[in-house]
This record gives structure tokens, C-alpha cells and sequence, in this order.
């Protein structure tokens, strides 16, 4: 990989660019449409719910307003009027009081209720986007498992899978209920003065742009650090996991992990203790403005109620209005300022959904000629991002019943062919034809059930022993029968039957009473499981026994060989005793075939393989 990260990641976002502003203001509002159709499309009736009690929630405190300044000006009527109307008097001032009653009473409702929405949701929603996650990445290829970007999308849209969608639709909902109050307030005030209310929202308006336009440099800056935090968090595993832990203690790696860790960090922590600052101080000052003409017109009111232009009670009201409106405005910014988090969240989240994933190709199911079993033709094959090709001008052909070798140093290329085989990956060029029909016309679900691969790191399921081995065919998974003898053919029975319980056995140190195996015997698993695939005409098996000692393999290849005469093996060894038992062997260098031939001819042929051979065989002696 290319140690030049800045190549692979958009230029950083230059400061005080033309536009900007506008761009990190708009990009905070962004994804609030996508919050709501998430929480839409995932429950309709509690988004409706949710919907509805913001309304109530937002509308209802400056109802009360009202009916508190009533509250006042009827008492004031009352001490006015006693002496007229007797004890008639009361009955406004106890209407009005068991209004306020009736609307503190609803208003405890509506935010009763947005709590009990709050808590479905989030259940709801945690699950619909785990799902939408997974389902999503069933459709992928093994491409993108293997591109560090992606993979990080990946992995970061799962683990706030649970918590943040809900937060980000909690916090746009809260948003519009203190929109809502504020309104309704405004629509209160406009009654004392137009001006007034023109002079508040303008006072207001800069500390608000600013929180949208510092939360949209956040989500920018976030964004643009992610490979850094990935390194952060790479680096945290590789300190913090009992995989690693065994190297990192003997090579004494700790202390110098732990000093990159820090460096990343004290890097990270400049720019946003900048961020902050600016952030802080900007909001501040504009919060003064704003707080300094709320008190202006509080002034004003308190002057206008002396003067007797407005009531006592009118005088209460807007002053609760204002303490009201002041604490709406900032929980407002506050909302605003952590939008940026969930815009985060969100934008990874719809790049991983938006991923666009190649069509299934073909519906090919049988070949029109099964004899003719495999054809490499002129097959080339670069990575995507490699500048160099991992294979190239590849031609082989193998029969049914037929066995192939393939040999060669590591990172010659063998592996990648397999992959090929496999079509986890299309070649770019030349075609490789299975029974007489190029693969990339195969229906991908019929290819597969005819091929059975063992990889070199083949999966180790922390599940039961016999599902280990039944992993190799999903329709017959649990077939008790057929694990038993899978597993003979893959010599495992003999050693799964000592098992504590026997094939029930867990595997795997997660879960309680699991157990490990040892690295010979995983790969028995791996070749019972293999056998599992009754239907399957070709086998590939990619050092699948580089754990057991020569002579164990050779004879498992042996057994193997009387297992599968019908079939097309592929192997791949670095031991020679076992290659040599191949009907052909292909020896790769640098992609590209090099020597082919069966042992013998390879062997008069005097290079390279008979070289190496030789070498081997000397070792042995
Ligand atoms: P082998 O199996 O013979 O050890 P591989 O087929 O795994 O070799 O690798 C062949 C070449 O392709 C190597 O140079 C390796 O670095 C490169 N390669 C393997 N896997 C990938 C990948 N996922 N992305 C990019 N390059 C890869």
C-alpha cells in the first residue's frame, strides 16, 4: 500500500475558501431529511406520534404564558372590583388558574409520551439499520472487504448502529420543538411590538449561523481525519487483544505503539482544541448580543408596564416569554452544535448503503461441455490501486479427474488465482472458461456449489465442532450424518469423537466451555468441511495442511487423491512431496507461469522446479 495517505483522501478543506460558509451551513442540515425518513419508513405511526407531541410540547409553554398573564390581570380586576361584585370575583381567577392546571397537565403529557416514543424507537431503529447494514454487505464483494475505506465505513456504521440514529432523529425533533416555541412566543410578542420582535430574532440569527456553520467545519474536519482515527483505533487493538497480545509482549512493540498513539493524538487534539476555541469565543460573543437586547427589551417592557401602556399581567407574561425564549433559543444551538456528530454518523453511513454493487452476472447453471472442465485463457489479473499485476498471461487447462499444483514463492500469485477461480474477484483480462462456458456467464449460486475451497485462512466458527465441519454446505448444515462422515474423509473424526462432547463441542474461547484446537487439527475441520460439499466437481485446496508435519500431508493429499478421482483438484503446497503426486504442476514467479508440466518432465527439464525440488529433498535426507 502506498505510505502516502494524503493521495487517497480529498484535499483539505482550505479556510476562509469562497462559499464556504454557505457549504458548512448547509451541510449541517444536510441529512436531517434522511434522520426523518429513517425514522418515516421505519415506524410511521410513532414518527407521526413523535411529530404531533413536538407540536404540543412546543406550542403548549407559551399557551401557559398566556393564561399566567390572565391569571394576574384578573387578580388585579378582582381587588379591583370586590368591593362591587362580592365573591363573583373569584371565578375568572379560578378558571383561568384551573386552565394553566389543564395545560401544565398536557404539557407533562406531551413530554411523558415523546419519552415513550423516544424508547420504541430506538429499539426499532438500532435494528433496522443493523439489518440494512448487514443486508447490505451480503451484497458486496470480497473487493470491498479488502479496500481499508470501505471496510472502515463498514465498521464504523455498525458500532453506533444502536445509539445514534436515534439521536440524530431526537435531536432534529428537538430542534423543531424549540423552533416551534420560539414562534409561538414571537407570534405572543408581536401583540407588544412588531420591533420588537424584529430587533430579537435579529439579535439571535448571528449566534445561530455561527453554531451551524462551526458544527458544519466539525463534521468537515471529522470527516476529513478519518484515516488518522482509523490508525488511532487500529493501533488500540493492536495493544488492547489477546491475538496480538503474545508479539507485542515478546518484541517489546507496546512503548512504541503506544508513543504513535500519542503522537496521533496530541496532533488531533491542536486542531480541535483550535476548533474550539474559535468555536467558543465566536459563540459567545454572538450569545452576548443576543442576551444584551433580550434585556434591552425586558427594559423596555418593565417601562411600558409603568407607563400603564401594557397590565401587570402582560408585563408576567412577557417576561416568562423572554426567560422562556432565551432558554429555547440555547437549547436550540445546542442542538445545533451537536448535529455535526450525527451528520457524521449519517453520511457514513448512506456512502456504505450507497456503495454501488456489481449486477450478478450470468444464469448459467451447467456447461455445455462438463468434460472440458477448466480453461485459464491468457488470464491477467491486476488489484484495484496495485500497479502491478498479480498474475498475467496465465493459460492452464485441467480436466475432471485431473489434479493441479500450483508452487511458487509467497506472493507469486497462486492465491490470487484461486480467487479468480472463485470469482471473489474478475479477472481484467483474458477469460477462464468451466465447462466450456466463460465464468463471468455462470449464475454465481450454481458456480459456487461446484466449487469447494479450503483457504489458507480458512474460517475458524466459534460455533459447535459439527457445524464447523457442516459450514461447507448451508442446505445440509445441520446434517448429523453427514458431519460424521465429512468429517472421516477429513481425518477429524477420529479426534472430534475425544472431544468432551464429542461433535456438540463448542469451539472458541468467547463463549463459555469453548474450546481451542490446535492448528493441525483446525485444518482437519477445514478439509472435512470441504468434503461436506458433496456436489462440488472442482476442490481447491490452498495450503491447506502447512500445519501438519510432511508426512501427515502427504498422505491426507493420498486419501484425498482416492476420494476424488472424478474431480478436478487444485492445490496448493510448498512441500514437494506432495506437489509431486499432481498430474500437473504450474510454477508461478511474479504472476506468470514459469514451468509446467508433470513432475517428471519438470524434473528432465532441469530448472527451476527440479531445482527446488532437489533443495527440499536434500533437507529431508
Ligand atoms: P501467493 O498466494 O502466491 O502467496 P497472492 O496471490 O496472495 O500470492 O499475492 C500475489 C500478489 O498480489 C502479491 O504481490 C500481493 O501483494 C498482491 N495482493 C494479494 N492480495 C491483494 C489484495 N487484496 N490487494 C492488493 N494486492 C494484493
Amino acid at each position: 500500500m502506498s505510505t502516502d495517505a494524503s493521495a487517497a483522501r480529498p484535499a483539505r478543506p482550505a479556510p476562509n475558501a469562497r462559499g464556504e460558509f454557505a457549504r458548512s451551513f448547509a451541510g449541517v442540515f444536510r441529512y436531517g431529511r434522511h434522520a426523518l425518513e429513517l425514522a418515516w419508513t421505519t415506524s410511521r405511526a410513532l414518527t407521526l406520534s413523535l411529530a404531533a407531541l413536538t407540536l404540543v410540547a412546543g406550542v403548549v409553554p407559551a399557551g401557559i404564558a398566556w393564561v399566567g398573564a390572565r391569571i394576574v390581570d384578573s387578580v388585579v380586576a378582582a381587588i379591583r372590583d370586590w368591593p362591587v361584585l362580592g365573591t363573583a370575583v373569584y371565578e375568572p381567577v379560578l378558571g383561568y388558574v384551573a386552565l394553566e392546571a389543564l395545560l401544565v397537565a398536557l404539557l407533562a403529557a406531551a413530554q411523558r409520551g415523546l419519552a415513550t416514543c423516544q424508547s420504541l424507537l430506538r429499539a426499532q431503529l438500532g435494528q433496522r439499520v443493523n439489518v440494512m447494514i448487514l443486508e447490505k454487505a451480503l451484497t458486496l464483494e470480497l473487493a470491498h472487504f479488502e479496500d481499508s475505506e470501505f471496510y472502515d465505513k463498514l465498521t464504523r456504521a455498525r458500532r453506533e448502529a444502536s445509539s445514534r440514529p436515534l439521536s440524530m432523529v431526537m435531536r432534529t425533533f428537538g430542534l423543531a420543538q424549540n423552533v416551534v416555541s420560539l414562534v409561538s412566543y414571537g407570534a405572543i410578542l408581536v401583540h407588544f411590538s412588531p420591533l420588537a420582535v424584529a430587533i430579537l430574532a435579529a439579535a439571535g440569527l448571528p449566534a445561530f449561523f455561527a453554531e451551524a456553520k462551526f458544527s458544519g467545519d466539525a463534521f468537515r474536519l471529522f470527516r476529513w481525519r478519518s484515516p488518522e482515527t482509523r490508525m488511532q483505533m487500529y493501533l488500540e487493538t493492536v495493544l488492547a487483544r489477546e491475538d496480538h497480545a503474545k508479539e507485542v509482549k515478546l518484541y517489546g512493540l507496546g512503548p512504541l505503539l503506544l508513543q504513535r498513539y500519542r503522537d496521533i493524538y496530541a496532533k488531533l487534539y491542536r486542531e480541535d482544541r483550535d476548533l474550539t476555541l474559535r468555536r467558543d469565543a465566536w459563540g459567545f460573543g454572538l450569545g452576548l448580543i443576543a442576551t444584551a437586547s433580550l434585556y434591552g427589551a425586558y427594559a423596555w417592557i418593565a417601562v411600558a408596564a409603568i407607563q400603564g401602556t401594557i397590565t401587570l399581567g402582560e408585563m408576567t407574561m412577557y417576561l416568562m416569554l423572554f426567560r422562556q425564549g432565551q432558554a429555547a433559543l440555547s437549547a436550540g444551538l445546542s442542538a445545533i452544535g451537536g448535529l455535526y456528530e450525527d451528520n457524521l454518523y449519517l453520511s457514513n453511513l448512506y456512502e456504505y448503503l450507497d456503495q454501488p454493487v456489481a449486477k450478478p452476472a450470468g444464469d448459467v447453471k451447467r456447461g455445455p461441455d462438463p468434460a472440458d472442465g477448466i480453461r485459464f485463457e491468457d488470464v491477467g489479473f491486476t488489484y484495484p490501486d496495485a500497479d502491478q499485476p498479480a498474475l498475467a498471461n496465465v493459460t492452464l487447462h485441467v480436466r475432471p479427474g485431473e489434479s493441479l499444483a500450483l508452487v511458487g514463492e509467497n506472493g507469486s500469485g497462486k492465491t490470487t488465482l484461486i480467487k479468480l477461480l472463485t470469482r471473489l474477484y474478475r479477472p481484467t483480462s483474458g477469460r477462464i472458461v468451466f465447462e466450456g462456458r466463460d465464468l463471468a456467464e455462470w449464475d454465481e449460486a450454481a458456480l459456487r456449489d461446484r466449487i469447494g475451497v479450503i483457504f489458507q485462512d480458512f474460517a475458524r466458527y466459534q460455533l459447535r465442532v459439527g457445524e464447523n465441519v457442516g459450514a461447507g454446505d448451508v442446505e445440509r448444515f445441520e446434517d448429523r450424518e453427514l458431519w460424521v462422515e465429512a468429517a472421516r474423509k477429513g481425518l477429524a473424526d477420529p479426534f472430534i469423537r475425544e472431544l468432551p462432547a464429542g461433535y456438540e463441542t463448542q469451539l472458541g474461547k468467547w463463549f463459555k466451555d469453548g474450546r481451542e484446537l490446535s492448528g493441525g487439527q483446525w485444518q482437519k475441520i477445514a478439509l472435512a468441511r470441504a468434503f461436506m460439499r458433496t456436489r462440488a466437481d472442482v476442490l481447491v485446496l490452498d495450503e491447506p495442511t502447512s500445519a501438519m508435519d510432511a508426512g501427515a500431508e502427504a498422505e491426507i493429499f493420498e486419501h484425498f487423491r482416492t476420494l476424488t478421482r472424478d474431480r478436478i483438484t487444485i492445490l496448493i503446497s510448498h512441500r514437494f512431496s506432495t506437489v509431486r503426486m499432481a498430474d500437473q504442476i504450474a510454477v508461478l514467479e511474479d504472476g506468470r507461469i514459469v514451468e509446467h508440466g508433470s513432475h517428471d518432465r519438470l524434473m528432465t527439464l532441469d530448472g527451476r522446479y527440479a531445482r527446488l525440488f532437489s533443495l527440499q529433498a536434500r533437507g529431508y535426507r
